[in-house]
């Protein structure tokens, strides 16, 4: 099989990608802050991770994915300023200030948060860790760095020293200064601008440290859970872009100057998803859930393929004329395919064409045109099902399932349709097009669609 080349953010270059351990990947993202819903600009990073998930497993690697869930650590603002996220949660919902409150919370949503993954055909990953069920090996990290020398107290926490450490930074993003500082206020006590929190005091609520008690911050959380469950060196972290200059930088700092070793060999971020050109998000309110789309009647999956047609470094701005143009598409490939009588032959040109797109960094919008190529192409109805069955391995779009239940409906049609379809037929053949276009019309108002091939009419259930 061809290599694998993928962006690295570290690198700043496409590379080769071949993992520590042969045959295996060791892949963390960073997921959701379950404070609340997430929305569908959150959804394509665990979109992303999972395409990246589907092309290590079509190269057979055994993928060890996995993804945090931030209960507890994450403030407002992505440094140390703000409130913390669950708290404000805990105000909203009138709920006790209490960590079994927090946990109640967390639990709520992150089922929410799952209902979605499955909803976009993700597929599950082998660990879920929840930060509030991680604080001993937060604490352990942070004593590391505590005897390193790498830390320093002032009254609100535990803060890394980032001028102790010489390669801070390295993905790069770094902002010098931070205009929102001056709406949020300047922590004077910190000795560096780039300083953050590893854990952050609270008497009245938190967890027991020997350095005080309170709660840790939200990068030790992922640096401690990455390397828990995937060694002190792992191959592939994720996030989105909006992680690179300060979380992943910070996660960099503490893990590799605790351990002396380097932390991941791989760094990918996806662009974000906008609504009305601005940057989909919970705290502005321009934001749309998948749930409500769902409920206006639009595919889950007809949003992954949106995705996949855009390419995961390029922005995406979320409309629904582009989304009720993907499911178009989308119900056009599952009626060609439904053509298929069984499954034929794989076609290996076209599958080598689907796999160069795929290998080049992700190219899914090449990839999906190379699945309409084949739609278009003379190889016959089932030759084309056996490639598009195997190309979904990668897309993840239900082929199988939308072909099946295709079928099914077609093998249930009801007497009086298909007589319409015969009565429209025969209007056809006797070139009376105005009373075949009224028999349409009406079978579309039954809620059925009908679709002319060489083989004669095609009829669905809309
Ligand atoms: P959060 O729950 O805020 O920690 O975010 C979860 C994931 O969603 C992170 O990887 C973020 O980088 C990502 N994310 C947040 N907003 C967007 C957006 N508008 N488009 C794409 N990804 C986003
Ligand atoms: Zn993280």
């Amino acid at each position: 099989m061809a290599d694998i080349f993928l962006f690295n953010t570290l690198t700043k270059k496409k590379e080769k990608f071949s993992p520590i351990k042969e045959g295996s990947v060791s892949m963390y993202n960073c997921g959701p802050t379950v404070y609340d819903y997430v929305h569908i600009g959150n959804l394509r990073s665990y979109i992303f991770a999972d395409t990246l998930r589907r092309l290590f497993e079509w190269h057979n690697y055994k993928v060890h994915q996995v993804i945090n869930v931030t209960d507890i650590g994450h403030l407002v603002g992505d440094g140390d300023d703000g409130d913390d996220k669950m708290t404000k949660a805990l105000k909203r919902e009138g709920k006790p200030m209490t960590l079994d409150s927090m946990r109640e919370i967390a639990n709520f949503y992150f089922e929410k948060y799952k209902e979605d993954l499955k909803y976009l055909n993700i597929k599950t990953p082998e660990e879920f860790p929840f930060a509030s069920d991680h604080i001993k090996e937060d604490i352990e990290l942070i004593e590391t760095l505590i005897k390193k020398g790498f830390t320093y107290k002032i009254s609100d926490g535990l803060y890394f020293d980032t001028s102790k450490d010489s390669h801070y930074g390295k993905l790069g993003g770094i902002v010098e200064k931070d205009e929102t500082q001056s709406r949020i206020g300047v922590n004077n006590e910190k000795k560096n601008f780039k300083d953050f929190a590893l854990w952050k005091f609270n008497p009245d609520l938190g967890y027991d440290a020997s350095f005080g008690k309170g709660f840790p911050g939200w990068h030790i959380e992922c640096s401690a859970m990455g390397m828990k469950y995937l060694g002190e060196t792992f191959d592939m972290h994720t996030g989105g872009i909006d992680h690179i200059p300060v979380h992943h930088n910070n996660e960099i700092a503490q893990s590799e100057n605790a351990t002396g070793k380097s932390f991941v060999n791989f760094w990918m971020h996806n662009s974000f998803v906008t609504l009305n050109e601005n940057k989909m998000a919970k705290s502005t309110g321009n934001f749309t859930r998948l749930i409500d789309l769902i409920k206006d009647g639009y595919s889950p999956i007809a949003y992954r393929l949106l995705l996949l047609q855009c390419h995961y470094k390029t922005t995406l701005n979320f409309s629904l004329e582009a989304l009720s143009g993907a499911q178009e598409a989308l119900y056009g490939i599952y009626r060609t395919l439904s053509l298929a009588e069984k499954e034929g032959k794989v076609n290996s040109e076209f599958i080598i064409k689907f796999e160069s797109n795929i290998n080049d960094d992700l190219n899914t919008p090449k990839a999906i045109a190379v699945l309409f190529e084949l739609l278009k192409s003379d190889l016959n109805a089932e030759d084309k099902l056996a490639t598009a069955l195997k190309f979904d391995k990668f897309l993840g779009l239900e082929i199988k399932e939308a072909v099946a239940l295709i079928k099914k409906e077609n093998s249930e049609i009801p007497e009086n349709i298909k007589n319409l379809v015969s009565e429209r037929e025969e209007a056809r053949k006797n070139k009376d097009f105005t009373k075949a276009d009224t028999l349409r019309k009406e079978l579309d108002n039954l809620d059925y669609l009908i679709e002319d091939s060489e083989t004669g009419p095609k009829i669905y259930k809309k």
